[in-house]
């Protein structure tokens, strides 16, 4: 440990709106994504989550003597993907590393990772952040300094203590199913001037970043699933002063706590540096339930790694052509796909939120595409279908509902012959496999009943078995109106037009609107 641990006595966190009239924070994000390849990075072992320990695994990935590693094409090819998403130069011709460490989670003593020749370069990812209370967005351009191809390590259980950490455990267990697993680590340019928007800025980084990665379906990006963590670097400055030495959160798992790290850290090292205390470089662990980070180990420099190209690796040099193949298959940057939608349909940031979080931005898109009017593509997704799936425990986009369906219903509710009620259950019925919209409006008898001769004697009847209702309206309270109407509604099963029985019901009386 540096001289500095015995400077660093404990000290209180200064609020965070304090905190940044003093200090200007500067931020650098380490995001592993663990890629969706079916095999390993070196050997053909299935890479599938939640297997019984030590079920996927051979001699290449336990490291026994006399193997060979082979590189698994479809991470280079996944990682390249990433890198033109990120706005990156694909370098001609690099090399894998060795990094070398010892630790019981990697069955080899070095992990083979990029060192100073990473495979994508210089890029950069804009991203949209929200401003505090509502007031807009502001886009921040995040630049990527390296995005580089490695093998994940093995996972250790430590059995018998009170918390499951090493200390005070009897025992520990190591699984080396994950050990080899593609992990590609995406490095930002250090993170300025983004002020009290900092602890936004890494949410918002993380958040796009996952949804670019779903998008070219290189990994699940399930952070509670850890296949995609981030590690926090976070450093104070006073204004006009070189940055200041930064610790690295480890391991952040999920977009809440980026954003409860980055500001806990900020709070945290204000303290110290108030008090005239140095910031040690070191590793930090964030606590879900406390809200605040703890020191890990003091962190190593490079040097203590032993760098050195790896040996028994070929060089990686993607052919151009290949490579413009492959940026043919990016798809449009999500935040900007956004938008665009947005400004077509003519919604404004906040539906277009909470289109994504229902999870149905891609129905709606769909249905739109198909010929569905993007109001009533929103309508239905976002209510009835969402209430639907939710209600039958599956996702929106597995319930047999076709753009077509909705469509056709829409084209009924304009013709008048159901109405949006009648609507819900043509679509249960569309659901529950009854046949096409029309099929369930002719099988469950579905139509507005606006035959007036019909609705007439509803009325009628209705009038006669709520006499004291009637004398009420007669004498002018329009208002009582509306328990003729509810009556005859429940007569016809729903199937009328309660505008259209409330105007016949009034020239009936002879009563004018009110
Ligand atoms: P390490 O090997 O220590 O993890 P990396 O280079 O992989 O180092 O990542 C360091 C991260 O910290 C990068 O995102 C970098 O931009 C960022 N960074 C560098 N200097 C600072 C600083 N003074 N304050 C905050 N972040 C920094
Ligand atoms: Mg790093
Ligand atoms: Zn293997």
């Amino acid at each position: 440990m540096s001289a500095s641990t015995a400077s660093t006595k404990p000290t209180s966190p200064v609020p965070f709106d304090e905190a940044l009239t003093r200090y200007e924070p500067v931020l650098g994000l380490e995001v592993h994504v663990e890629l969706g390849t079916e095999s390993k990075m070196f050997c053909a072992c299935p890479t599938a989550f939640g297997a019984e320990p030590n079920t996927q695994v051979c001699p290449v990935c336990l490291a026994l003597p006399g193997t060979l590693p082979v590189i698994n094409s479809i991470a280079v090819e996944s990682i390249i993907r990433m890198g033109l998403a990120l706005n990156c130069t694909i370098v001609e011709w690099c090399r894998m590393a060795r990094k070398n460490y010892f630790y019981p989670d990697m069955p080899k003593n070095y992990q083979i990772s990029q060192y100073d020749e990473p495979i994508c370069v210089d890029g950069y990812l804009d991203v949209v952040v929200p401003l505090p209370d509502g007031e807009g967005t502001t886009t921040v351009r995040v630049g990527i300094e390296r995005v580089h191809l490695e093998e994940d390590t093995g996972k250790l259980t430590h059995a018998g203590g009170a918390t499951g950490r090493i200390h005070g455990a009897d025992y520990s267990l190591v699984d080396y199913n994950r050990a080899g697993i593609p992990l590609v680590e995406i490095v930002t340019k250090p993170i300025t001037d983004t002020g009290a928007l900092a602890p936004a800025v890494a949410k918002a980084y993380v958040a796009e970043l996952r949804d670019i990665m779903r998008g070219l379906g290189v990994s699940d990006v399930k952070m509670e699933e850890g296949s995609l963590r981030c590690d926090a670097n976070v450093s104070l400055n006073r204004p006009g002063d070189e940055w200041g030495t930064r610790t690295e959160t480890k391991n952040v798992n999920s977009l809440r706590s980026v954003e409860r790290a980055v500001r806990s850290e900020i709070e945290r090292q204000a303290g110290v540096l108030d008090a005239g205390g140095r910031i040690t470089q070191e590793t930090r662990h964030f606590h879900e339930d406390t809200g605040v980070t703890t020191p890990g180990r003091s962190k190593e420099q490079a040097e203590d790694y032993r760098y050195f190209p790896e040996p028994d690796l070929v060089p990686i040099a993607p052919d151009a052509a290949w490579v413009e193949q492959l940026r043919a298959t990016i798809p449009e940057q999500p935040s900007i796909r956004r938008a665009r939608l947005a400004q077509d349909w003519g919604i404004g940031a906040f539906e277009m939120e909470s289109l994504v979080n229902a999870g149905v931005l891609q129905l709606v898109e769909t249905s739109v595409e198909e010929g569905v009017e993007p109001d009533a593509a929103r309508k239905w997704w976002a209510g009835e279908l969402l209430r639907v799936a939710n209600e039958r425990g599956v996702e929106p986009q597995d319930l047999p509902v076709a753009p077509g369906d909705i469509k056709r219903v829409e084209e009924l509710i304009a013709a008048g012959t159901i109405n949006d009620k009648l609507a819900r259950s043509v679509f249960d019925g569309i659901i529950s496999g009854e046949g096409d919209a029309d099929a369930v409006v002719a099988a469950r008898g579905l139509t507005v009943v606006s035959d007036d001769s019909a609705l007439l004697a509803a009325i009628e009847q209705a009038l006669v078995d709520q006499p004291d209702v009637a004398e009420k309206i007669r004498g002018g309270k329009v208002a009582a109106a509306g328990a003729i109407v509810g009556a005859v509604m429940k007569a016809t099963r729903g199937q009328a037009d309660a505008g259209k029985v409330r105007t016949l019901l009034l020239d009936h009386l002879g009563v004018a609107e009110g």
